[in-house]
């Protein structure tokens, strides 16, 4: 019999978006507000934690920056797929959360004058990237876990609880059921609201930054509940995946000063970004890499990753040890390379999902009673193309808006009945899953998801390879139906684990080759080689796929974009 816990609030998520949204309940009640808090992972094992670079924020208005530079820069950056009301409310609030986390404790790296020091990053005009050393994930996650510490009394949590599905009944959000894998207990745990801050879908490719726990559970509950996803064919490659992992090296690191060499030895960038070279925004840096070793300036490396390099080492000993510290570590431990001494080698990976849960301003869904926050979420404040920077600070932005319209909401409500056999379907879904025993390998679909993402759909997209990956998505789908589960216990059943994970990672894939070949045109991220101009006329305009439960597939929609303060205009750096 599933455990049934009460809550008022369960946040689905404990990175920086989840973590900060806690907080800001914690605070906004005396305590007459209960919270869960859910996650898959230890808390600080939120692939939050290993953000590195920095957080934007405007805090130089009199040394030249303005709230209409910080707008006017992720605009431009988002290729005009942003909304603008949503960049005008981001960048209003980012000065505030800086100052909160320098008030809670975070030590941020400094100037000589003892001012929160910040440095350049691509895509915006000014310094505006607010960092400790190369470690800013980590020390925001450590801040905000620090301060939750105040308010031990208003939360539970909920470590290894691997969440599978949400009950709703007429549109309202009645509760989420998971595993607490440590118990190897399966929970029904009600609520008035529910905060969905899932993190992304990028596990569905093979080389990328984000973690192995990075798999879209969210997004795809979410999607499969009837809520749109927005967006979600703009996935963002970084410049600077490392070969062969493709562990992240932060944009920090050209921030500080690092060149992009080719095999001749050329500074390349000059051919493509001549005014901003190394700090261009990340599409665009990402192609010109690409261009540079499909035309036969790249370095050949191990496993087809042919790579360009990244070299630090006019930067000297002690810049690199002070600013970018984690960076020489990666480098010497996953690539045998000390920057100080050798330059990097890298490429582009697969790094950021700018689409979502489709949400409001204030992150609501179309369902009443589930919000969503963070990566997980399109606002959109990064339209077709994030700027560096900005997401940490999104996550920050919308965790505290987020949580001030759900403590709100849950003080006015009355927690509502739960239907039983809504609840009981969700549960009966883990003992079917728990059941499986068909000829297929989750593990190998896996690998032949990953291998199709990452050969088609990358960086240079057209519709041949579109087509066949969608082809490949959906046969490997059907080839889902049958997998195997071989572990048949609940306690830390990390089989189990990732046959749900996959389920939602082929959903999710299915979205993002669809969305990516209906989408005729280029724009940020999504670069089509068979259509390469921007098409404002006839796209400029959101995704949004909604789940046809009886297709089992998506059905797609388009809403427009909130253009209100400036016109698109062609895209120079
Ligand atoms: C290597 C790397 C470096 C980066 N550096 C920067 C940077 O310098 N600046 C910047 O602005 N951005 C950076 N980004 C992007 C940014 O860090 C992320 O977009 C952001 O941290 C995402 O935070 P989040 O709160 O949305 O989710 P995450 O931190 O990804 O957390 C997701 C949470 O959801 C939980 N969860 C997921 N599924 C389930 C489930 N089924 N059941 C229970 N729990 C679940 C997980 O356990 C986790 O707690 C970086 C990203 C990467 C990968």
């Amino acid at each position: 019999m599933p455990k049934v816990i009460e809550h008022d609030i369960i946040i689905l998520g404990t990175g920086l978006a989840g973590l900060r949204a806690a907080l800001q309940i914690a605070m906004e009640t005396k305590g007459e507000l209960n919270i869960a808090l859910v996650s898959k992972v230890q808390i600080m094992r939120s692939h939050s934690v290993s953000a590195e670079g920095g957080t934007a924020a405007v805090l130089r208005q009199d040394e030249g920056d303005s709230f209409e530079l910080h707008a006017w820069d992720t605009i431009k950056g988002s290729d005009f797929l942003a909304d603008q009301d949503a960049v005008w409310k981001f960048v209003k609030r980012m000065p505030h959360e800086i100052l909160l986390l320098d008030r809670w404790g975070i030590p941020w790296s400094r100037r000589p004058d003892g001012k929160i020091a910040q440095r350049p990053f691509g895509g915006h005009t000014f310094f505006r990237t607010v960092f400790a050393a190369d470690k800013t994930g980590f020390f925001e996650m450590q801040t905000l876990y620090d301060t939750l510490q105040k308010y031990t009394d208003r939360y539970t949590r909920y470590d290894e609880f691997y969440a599978t599905g949400i009950v709703v009944q007429d549109n309202t959000f009645r509760a989420l059921v998971g595993i607490s894998m440590p118990e190897g207990e399966i929970y029904i745990l009600r609520g008035k609201a529910l905060i969905i801050a899932t993190g992304s879908a990028n596990r569905m490719y093979g080389f990328t930054t984000t973690s192995i726990s990075s798999t879209g559970d969210g997004m795809a509950m979410a999607y499969r509940l009837g809520i749109p996803v927005k967006d979600m064919e703009f996935i963002q490659f970084h410049p600077s995946g490392l070969i062969p992992s493709g562990i992240l090296i932060t944009e920090g690191a050209r921030g500080e000063g690092g060149y992009l060499i080719n095999n001749r030895g050329e500074r390349f960038m000059k051919r493509y970004a001549p005014k901003f070279m190394e700090l261009a925004p990340r599409d665009i840096v990402s192609r010109s890499i690409m261009t540079e070793i499909e035309e036969g300036r790249g370095f050949e490396g191990p496993y087809g990753l042919d790579y360009v390099l990244l070299d630090l080492r006019h930067l000297g000993a002690e810049k690199i040890n002070r600013r970018l510290p984690l960076i020489r570590e990666l480098a010497i431990k996953f690539a045998g390379v000390d920057p100080i001494e050798e330059p990097i080698p890298i490429r582009p990976v697969s790094h950021y999902s700018m689409g979502g849960i489709d949400v409001d301003l204030d992150g609501r869904t179309i369902i009443e009673g589930i919000w969503a926050a963070g990566e997980a979420a399109c606002v959109s404040v990064h339209g077709a193309n994030r700027l560096g920077s900005n997401s940490t600070a999104e996550c920050l932005a919308w965790g505290y808006f987020v949580g001030k319209d759900v403590a709100r909401y849950a003080k006015e409500k009355e927690l509502r009945e739960l239907p039983q056999e809504v609840a009981d379907a969700e549960v009966r879904k883990i003992t079917d899953m728990l059941a499986k025993d068909g000829p297929e390998s989750p593990y190998q679909i896996k690998r032949e998801l990953n291998r199709t993402m990452d050969n088609k759909v990358g960086v240079f997209r057209d519709k041949q390879n579109l087509e066949e990956a969608l082809h490949t998505i959906k046969e490997l789908k059907k080839r889902y139906r049958n997998i195997h589960v071989k572990d048949k216990s609940l306690t830390y059943n990390t089989d189990l684990m990732m046959a749900f994970e996959l389920k939602n990672l082929l959903d999710m894939a299915e979205v993002v080759t669809e969305g990516a070949l209906r989408r005729e045109e280029s724009r940020g991220a999504h670069f089509r080689r068979d259509f390469p101009k921007r098409d404002d006329e006839n796209w400029l305009k959101h995704t949004l796929a909604y789940y046809d439960s009886e297709k089992d597939e998506p059905r797609f929609d388009y809403k427009p974009v909130r253009v209100l303060y400036w016109k698109p205009v062609e895209r120079k750096y």
